[in-house]
């Protein structure tokens, strides 16, 4: 079993898409063992991005990210991380593969409507940083 950090950005909160990605979530077999709805501070954002701030798109990135409120899940299955970047398909929508998250929701590649780790490395910075141990059912 596998744990991965997952993020409905808030292009697709403020859209109404929370519902349409928990569905293409639990289709896909992945169980949502942890999930709130919170409105990250941009200090949270840059915090949470800091891997990327030497990126041109950082700025950007931390404003869009606190710019309303998001959705962050833990999933679990197996191959868990690898599935829900499968699922979620590439950074930018207008390349994600047809029926992936951010070919259906996203708008462009900053608001692409989901986060996921990309590693296990990445998961076990990414979880504790929204979860504690008692909020992971
Ligand atoms: N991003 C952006 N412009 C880019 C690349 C990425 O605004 O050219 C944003 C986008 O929201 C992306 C996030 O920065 O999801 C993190 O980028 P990363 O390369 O880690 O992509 P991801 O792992 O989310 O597919
Ligand atoms: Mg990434």
């Amino acid at each position: 079993m596998e744990r991965t950090l997952a993020i409905i950005k808030p292009d697709a909160v403020k859209r109404g898409f929370v519902g349409g990605i928990l569905v293409e979530i639990q289709s896909a077999g992945l169980s949502v063992c942890g999930l709130r709805m919170i409105r990250l501070a941009k200090e949270q954002a840059e915090a949470f991005y800091e891997v990327h701030q030497a990126r041109p798109f950082y700025a950007s990135l931390c404003a869009y990210m606190s710019s309303g409120p998001v959705v962050v899940m833990v999933l679990e299955g197996e191959g868990a991380i690898a599935r829900w970047r499968d699922l979620m398909g590439a950074t930018d929508p207008a390349k994600a593969a047809a029926g992936t998250i951010r070919k259906k929701f996203g708008v462009d590649v900053e608001q692409n409507a989901a986060h996921g780790s990309d590693a296990p490395e990445t998961a076990s910075r990414e979880i504790p940083f929204f979860f504690r141990t008692l909020d992971i059912v």
